[in-house]
């Protein structure tokens, strides 16, 4: 089942298994248990310190990794593609290897006093549900009460009809749903316990030098770069990782001729973490300020925070549609991230919203599962790159219709279908479809700064070329801004200007 590269890079994480653990195996005679069966007897032949046992669980096919006891932790369905690292993290995690996380969200989950079971639905092409799939594990390992079990959506297809999951991950806790799309290990401990554990060791006495907003390519490259000056720098972000992590595809990383971008974005972090940041994730930054020559930022969990300079790297989100339906099949038939949900699509009629490159390479990814794809452009021709067109052309199960002007998403208790004006004639029209994907470009994450900053009529931060705005002190970088073009790169590179304005300002103006 493992190819020969697989199993040579299981090598060396084998090894780290701590004390024996044990896969408790379910199955019946189907041939989805054969895989199981054959996945978990493959990895128990690779080490002495896996032992294999059957057991009646409650899903069939699945498997527990436990050790003396449960550990909580169970895979329904065999943890393939993007879940083998949770896998792995799992195997390693239960054999006794601490997760590594800080001692405040230690303290906080083994704190959590009540019986949790999670069921986390996912698809193994999604490269968001590892993130989510990985933190509910740690919760299981960490604290008894706590169970988890990924459910792989292509193996338990009737589940997933019957409790309409139309996005991946999506998350139950005691059977009712927890939420949705990614979440990282520190959000959820937030939901359960309604305090963000970090929110408790802020240093809110600090006065930084200054104080990077953001989570992206941007943040991370003007923090790396504030940090190699020796200046004091704190980071505050909702989460790291930024649009990044919804690419899969990179191949204009210059040096890397390919990655892909939830791995770019750990490289990231982990570089990030060789420095001397103070990292404060989970906070949302809600105002700024200049006050008696320091920049006072607000964060949504009521703490403020001073530093002497401020850089902005917010970066942006899609931009929705507003068209009645959109925030009622949010999760419910309307997408945003064709690699994570494209399979609950298969064999079904969807439409995509956009003709631009993200909306033409969406139709083109999403034709191969998809029984037909309609892709719908506001404007008389598609927008995307002529290479992206071309190939859309070839494609027979795709219809392009142009000049359409998306006026409801309709549906019951999931989309049914999609109306629009043909913009050329006037006429109403109406499409039967179970799926809609939204990719009409992205908005800046700068409302927050409204009435505080100067924006352009695009909402985008104006910056000089030193990347300072027009308020003293404070920077911006990467896509929240009015910069030509929107590319990892291009962030990174603004990013590094801006900490390098920053800190010319320190030695030149502050005290
Ligand atoms: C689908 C897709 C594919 C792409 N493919 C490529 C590609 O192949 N190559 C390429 O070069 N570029 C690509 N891009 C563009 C690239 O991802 C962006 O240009 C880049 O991520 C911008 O980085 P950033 O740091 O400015 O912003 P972002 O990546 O958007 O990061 C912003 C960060 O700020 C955080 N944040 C936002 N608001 C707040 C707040 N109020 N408080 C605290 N934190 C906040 C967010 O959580 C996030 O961590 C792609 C973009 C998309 C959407």
């Amino acid at each position: 089942m493992l190819d020969n590269e697989t199993k040579q890079n299981l090598i060396p994480y084998l090894k780290l298994i701590d004390e024996p653990i044990t896969f408790s195996v379910s199955l019946d005679h189907s041939e989805a248990s054969e895989k199981m069966a054959a996945f978990t007897q493959e990895i128990a032949d690779m080490s002495p310190k896996i032992l294999l046992e059957e057991k009646n669980l409650s899903r069939t096919p699945s498997f527990e990794i436990n050790r003396q006891k449960e550990s909580g932790i169970c895979f329904a369905g065999v943890p393939l593609g993007h879940e083998f690292a949770s896998f792995l993290l799992a195997m390693l995690q239960v054999s006794g290897r601490p997760p590594k996380i800080s001692d405040s969200l230690l303290n906080q989950i083994e704190r959590i006093d009540k019986d949790l079971h999670f069921e986390t639905y996912v698809s193994l092409t999604c490269h968001n549900c590892p993130d989510v799939v990985q933190a509910l594990n740690i919760l299981s390992v960490i604290n008894p009460k706590i169970s988890h079990t990924m459910i792989e959506g292509s193996a338990y297809q009737q589940e997933v009809e019957a409790k309409k999951i139309m996005a991946v991950p999506t998350v139950f806790l005691n059977g009712e749903e927890f939420g949705s799309g990614r979440m990282t290990l520190e959000q959820i401990v937030e939901k359960i316990v309604g305090t963000s554990p970090d929110t408790e060791t802020l240093n809110t006495e600090e006065l930084y030098d200054v104080l990077v907003i953001g989570g992206g390519p941007a943040a991370s490259s003007a923090a790396i770069y504030a940090a190699r000056k020796g200046i004091r720098t704190g980071l505050v972000a909702d989460a790291i990782g930024g649009q990044v992590v919804e690419t899969l595809g990179i191949e204009n990383m210059i040096g890397t001729p390919y990655t892909e971008g939830p791995q770019l974005m750990k490289q990231v972090e982990e570089h990030l973490r060789t420095y001397p940041v103070d990292i404060m994730t989970n906070q949302r930054a809600v105002s700024l300020k200049r006050k008696e020559n320091r920049i006072e930022l607000g964060l949504a969990s009521g703490v403020s925070l001073r530093s002497k300079t401020a850089i902005i790297a917010t970066g942006a989100h899609w931009r929705p549609i507003h068209v009645p339906g959109e925030k009622e099949f949010k999760n419910k038939g309307i997408a945003y991230c064709p690699h994570c949900d494209g399979p609950l699509f298969k064999d079904k009629e969807i439409a995509v919203i956009g003709g631009g490159n993200s909306g033409v390479e969406a139709a083109i990814d999403l034709a191969g599962l998809a029984k037909h794809v309609y892709v719908l452009e506001f404007l008389p021709e598609l927008k995307a790159d002529q290479i992206l067109q071309e190939k859309l052309a070839t494609l027979t199960n795709v219809t392009v219709i142009t000049n359409a002007e998306t006026n409801e998403i309709s549906g019951d208790t999931q989309v049914t279908g999609l109306s629009y004006i043909d913009r050329s004639t006037g006429l109403a029209h109406e499409l039967t479809v179970s799926g809609v994907f939204i990719l009409i470009g992205l908005l800046p994450n700068t409302d927050w700064l409204d009435g505080t900053l100067a924006l352009n009529e695009r909402k985008e931060i104006i910056t000089d070329r030193y990347g300072a705005t027009d308020m003293e002190g404070v920077y911006a970088a990467g896509d929240c801004t009015d910069s030509a073009y929107k590319q990892i790169i291009v962030s990174m590179g603004s990013g590094a200007t801006a900490a390098l304005g920053a800190f010319d300002y320190l030695i030149r103006k502050q005290s």
